[in-house]
């Protein structure tokens, strides 16, 4: 029997790859490898879900008090947001509300592979802009990538998993060039840097994303949202699936901005950790560790050991990221956690080394990474 075809674009794209530990079995002491935050939500968004008694209500289609609690936290006008079952589905959104079959998007590559899954789905092309060495958007490459059919530019900023942000000079270069720019500030708030998100509103061809799923903890509720210009709303308030965002997200979402100083003050911590973590990994020999801003580090491995790596991690129970992307075959991405989880991959990255080195577990005298 003939099965059913799927849509040509289905049948030829790849599925997306989540962090194998988001499928185990069991599960991992210690997961590093979806850039999750480690203290999870705050106390009171756990009360207020336990208090909340109308679950059995749908949601608020047009989104008017989270729109407003969240307008206040980002300085924006409420008007130009939206908010989505994660920024995942707001990009879902903009591919589904301006790709054609064969019409084409721009990612600045290494980078998240949402932008691929979303457009692909679409029958969209991607086209890479590779980044530089030191993984700064190549300008260059972007132009050399444009096309008639190109439609939106992908931006990460902080770039998952390079780390680092675009610069100011880039972004306005980009929105010389034409097509969308989709700034996507998924892990903005680690960055100490200024959002994009209040001064999105002066630019008709710039999007700005922003999620509750890192700096609030929120990532298994799903809340993200987008500044998008006013074009663009019209339209996707059209296309939005009229529930998306449901209560338990909408009151976690108001329990959160009522715990601010708290969760930011998880963010500095993690922003602590981060820095120890970079100063522990890059005193062991083999390993290069870029500077991030963001809650996660990339590091570099010696050619053709980030799989041995990983298994070397996995055997302390320990799951981190490894990547098919060819400029990434050297490299695992490691998501930055409290403090003992820092110290336990240190901990297992210099056992690995020492290994390496032939010293048989014992650590070469006169060398300490001072993390313990
Ligand atoms: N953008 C980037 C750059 C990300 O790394 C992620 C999550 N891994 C997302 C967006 C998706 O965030 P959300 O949980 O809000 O869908």
């Amino acid at each position: 029997m003939k099965g059913l075809r799927a849509r040509p674009a289905v049948e030829r794209m790849e599925p997306y790859a989540p962090a194998e530990s988001a499928r185990a079995e069991r599960p991992v002491r210690i997961k590093l490898d979806s850039n999750e935050n480690p203290y999870g939500p705050s106390p009171r968004v756990l009360e207020a879900l336990g208090e909340f008694s109308t679950y059995h209500h749908y949601p608020d289609p047009d989104q008017k008090e989270l729109r407003r609690l969240i307008g206040g936290y980002a300085s924006v006008d409420s008007d130009r947001l939206m908010v989505g079952n994660g920024s995942d589905e707001l990009i879902d959104l903009l591919c589904r509300l301006y790709l054609e079959p064969g019409d084409e998007i721009i990612d600045c590559t290494p980078t998240f592979g949402m932008y691929r899954f979303s457009a692909e789905l679409c029958g969209g092309e991607l086209i890479e802009a590779a980044r530089a060495e030191d993984w700064t958007v190549d300008m260059s490459a972007v132009r050399a990538a444009l096309s008639p059919r190109t439609r939106m530019i992908f931006v990460a900023t902080p770039n998952n998993p390079t780390g680092n942000m675009v610069s100011t000079e880039t972004v306005y270069a980009l929105l010389e060039l034409g097509p969308l720019v989709v700034l996507d500030e998924a892990y903005v708030e680690f960055s100490g840097q200024e959002s994009w998100c209040s001064r999105a509103v002066q630019y008709d061809r710039l999007v700005v994303l922003r999620t509750f799923s890192k700096w609030a903890g929120l990532a298994g509720l799903r809340v993200g949202y987008g500044v998008f210009p006013s074009s663009a709303l019209q339209h996707l308030w059209k296309i939005k699936p009229p529930f998306n965002v449901n209560l338990a997200a909408e009151a976690a979402v108001r329990a959160s901005l009522e715990d601010l100083v708290l969760l930011q003050s998880r963010v500095h911590c993690i922003v602590a950790e981060r820095e120890r973590m970079a100063a522990g990994l890059g005193s062991i020999d083999g390993l290069r560790v870029w500077p991030s801003l963001a809650n996660f580090l990339l590091v570099g491995t010696p050619p053709g050991r980030a799989a041995e790596l990983k298994a070397h991690l996995a055997g302390s129970d320990i799951a981190v990221r490894a990547y098919n992307h060819p400029r990434l075959a050297d490299a695992i991405r490691i998501t930055v956690g409290r403090s003992e989880d820092t110290d336990a991959v240190v901990r297992s990255l210099e056992q690995w080394a020492e290994e390496r080195s032939g010293l048989g577990g014992k650590r070469p005298s006169g060398r300490q990474s001072g993390i313990r």
